[in-house]
């Protein structure tokens, strides 16, 4: 029978949530939702020394932003919790006392000073069948030594007692079949007495085993943990259920070699970040990319192809069809390197194609930091968006293209007045004035015809007089075509704009 799909996403709370991780919150969600399965959010906090307040909320807003949802967590709950590891202490005392009980994990009471000396006195020293015979250790020392520093306190691990020279296989859906020697592995730490918590290996593992899940989806950065957790699964004696592993290529820099670092991003102004992240200590702010102007839906496009390609040259994806086409055969091995360019390109292509009228929305609070919006109709805020969306790679930037639709200029650009306001423009601007009070119907295509007519008539110089019009109406010679901007604007404001230039602009010599 085919196993029911039931994945997880696990962060560890020890900051912001590098973009890296979010597509891997991404490609968890995409197969959940291919298989009618579950996406579990599990919180990764038994490492107290790296808890940093904030974090979790801020995981959670960045993927509610993105529109990755959750159907089971500490937010949603579900019947497979508690999901935050700090809250299941009692569970993983349980199978601690099994291992250990089963001759698979011993207690070790060596310091971190002793381990020191140690790795001093042996090179390359691992803690495993060649040297755990010479550290302090349940396996060293009497039982009654070992009860009895237990019952006075003595901090102590619990270390996996790992057999050497075997053949550990990991199946991976991405990479095929790796295989490694147990002698490569060290006793890993499963427990520490200090905190009375299981390390990450430990509590992962149970989790997944309780919480039944079928596929681990990580970042490849934790491959060399799986021949561990292959291991672990069969000390504890459910090699049966096991997930199937698959480990997703890294995110590399944009330039040059290696894993895309936050460094990277400061260095060539990008964010590596969902979100705006306020370090709560040190109080350094780190761009994200929801506050750089970012649509979600672009973000979500752009990661889904950083390791995954549809087969063809296809780029643009709804979430939804992104649902439908993802495959692991799909996915590479070998590392996505991080195209910010891409990024933008995605941003630019989804403002591109978002209807008017939900565009205007995201603007309007843009809008409203320099001008009083209720003085313009939704109805107009969205054309004026709709004719210069195009110009643009952020909702941020609309402002700047679409300003002169809500404020005539004050101002006009003295290089464009050089070149186009001659001595003899004003004149010609009256007559202009006089050809659009005579049109009735206003509209771009009818006034583009009737005013091209006049020039054309009276031999104008179609550029001079067509570029002296938009200094007037726009403040610059630049910006849509120059009837769709009139129409908008109406016949009275498009004419009182032209009688301002008359009176303020003065032509400059060349
Ligand atoms: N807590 C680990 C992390 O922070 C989870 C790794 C895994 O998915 O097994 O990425």
């Amino acid at each position: 029978m085919e196993r029911q799909v039931r994945v997880r996403f696990a962060p560890s709370p020890t900051g912001p949530l590098h973009i890296g991780g979010v597509r891997t919150a991404l490609y968890n969600y995409l197969f959940a939702r291919q298989h009618n399965g579950a996406m579990i959010l599990r919180i990764e906090d038994t490492d107290s020394t790296r808890f940093v307040p904030g974090a979790e909320d801020y995981i959670n807003e960045a993927l509610h932003w993105l529109g990755i949802g959750i159907d089971e967590g500490v937010r949603e709950g579900g019947s497979y919790g508690p999901y935050k590891q700090s809250e299941r202490r009692d569970i993983y005392r349980k199978y601690v006392k099994q291992l250990l009980d089963n001759g698979k994990a011993y207690i070790a009471f060596d310091t971190p000073e002793e381990l020191d000396a140690k790795r001093q006195e042996i090179k390359n020293f691992q803690y495993d069948a060649s040297t755990r015979g010479m550290m302090r250790n349940s396996l060293t020392l009497p039982a009654d030594e070992v009860k009895r520093l237990i019952d006075s306190g003595t901090k102590h691990v619990v270390r996996f007692l790992i057999e050497p020279d075997r053949q550990v296989i990991v199946n991976d859906l991405i990479r095929g079949t790796v295989t490694v020697n147990s002698s490569t592995l060290d006793d890993k730490v499963l427990y520490k007495s200090a905190d009375d918590l299981p390390t990450y290996h430990l509590a992962n593992i149970v989790d997944d085993h309780l919480m039944e899940v079928s596929h681990v989806i990580r970042g490849e950065e934790w491959l060399p943990s799986a021949p561990l957790h292959v291991l672990l699964y069969e000390a504890l004696g459910w090699s049966e259920t096991m997930p199937q592993f698959v480990h997703l290529p890294l995110l590399l820099k944009p330039d040059g070699k290696g894993k895309l670092s936050k460094r990277d991003g400061d260095r060539l102004g990008f964010p590596v970040f969902p979100l705006e992240w306020h370090d709560p200590v040190s109080g350094e702010v780190s761009s994200g990319y929801r506050e750089r102007g970012y649509l979600p839906e672009a973000v979500v496009n752009f990661l889904a192809l950083l390791g995954w390609n549809p087969g063809d040259d296809r780029e643009m994806f709804t979430m939804d069809e992104l649902i439908k086409e993802f495959s692991f055969e799909h996915c590479s091995k070998k590392g996505a390197k991080f195209d910010f360019e891409k990024g933008k390109w995605f941003n630019h292509e989804y403002i591109m194609n978002m209807a008017d009228d939900k565009l205007a929305q995201i603007f309007k609070p843009i809008l409203a930091d320099h001008v009083d919006v209720t003085a313009f109709s939704d109805d107009y805020i969205a054309r004026a968006v709709g004719l210069v969306k195009g110009r643009v790679n952020f909702v941020s930037e609309l402002w700047d293209q679409a300003k002169f639709f809500f404020v005539a200029p004050k101002e006009y650009v003295e290089k464009d007045v050089r070149k186009r306001w001659k001595p003899e423009t004003p004149a010609i601007m009256r007559e202009l004035i006089e050809v659009l009070r005579s049109i009735d119907d206003f509209s771009s295509k009818n006034s583009e015809e009737i005013v091209l007519g006049w020039i054309k008539e009276h031999d104008y110089h179609m550029g001079n007089v067509m570029n002296a019009f938009r200094l007037t109406v726009v403040g610059e010679c630049k910006g849509p075509h120059m009837f769709d901007i009139t129409e908008l604007l109406g016949r009275d404001e498009t004419i009182e704009r032209i009688e301002r230039g008359i009176n303020n602009i003065q032509p400059i010599d060349a």
